[in-house]
């Protein structure tokens, strides 16, 4: 019997994220909703919802990798689509601040929902493979934004209210002071609102 050919398993997990990222992509593209969304005016809908504070267009940049005059366009749309307002900000004349409306605070729900094949796709993953990717995961994210090659989410691993393991339960070893209570790596968030940067 011949053996299977060595190929690194580094190499073979760059395949399967790249694998994961189309489909992501394709179905973005699908799920364009009653308000024909592109990617970009999704992302900032589902930034937004993330964080109820007035955010800046340059704060959004930043967060999407992207420049200002492509997000102040993404912007415009937005708001001529009624799911966005711009207001002047309190605290500098100069500036606008960007929440959600209501319509587009239902877009964002919409947005939540885990699109079909992807549902499908994650029940055949048992709680420790869950665990596991969301682990690998967060670890990987956490490293691509020290290296500044992405930009920084509000995750676990960078909050200063997570202590990683200081529990002896291996199910629940991490604890997150600010709800004070032990939790796993499947509930590692890779996006947090109660994130307390250090
Ligand atoms: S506040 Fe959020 S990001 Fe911070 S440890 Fe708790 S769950 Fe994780």
């Amino acid at each position: 019997m011949k053996d299977v050919p060595g190929t690194p398993p580094h190499e073979q997990l760059m395949v399967g994220i790249t694998r994961l990222g189309q489909a992501l992509r394709i179905s973005s593209y699908r799920n364009t909703g009653p308000h024909r969304l592109s990617p970009l005016q999704a992302d900032i809908i589902v930034l937004l919802a993330g964080d109820p504070r007035p955010r800046r267009l340059s704060e959004l940049a930043v967060s999407l990798a992207s420049t200002p005059p492509t997000i102040s366009d993404a912007v415009k749309t937005l708001t001529a689509k009624g799911l966005v307002e711009r207001r002047r900000d309190v605290s500098d004349a100069r500036a606008v601040s960007l929440t959600l409306t209501q319509a587009g605070g239902a877009e964002a729900e919409r947005l939540a929902r885990l699109p079909a094949e992807f549902t499908e796709a994650m029940s055949a993953l048992g709680q420790e493979d869950l665990a596991a990717m969301l682990r690998g995961m967060s670890s990987m994210i956490r490293s691509l934004q020290d290296q500044r090659a992405v930009p920084v989410t509000r995750m676990c691993l960078t909050c200063s209210h997570f202590r990683p393991r200081v529990h002896p339960d291996s199910d629940k070893p991490h604890h997150c002071a600010f709800v004070d209570n032990a939790f796993g790596d499947a509930e590692l968030r890779l996006e947090c609102p109660d994130h307390l940067a250090p």
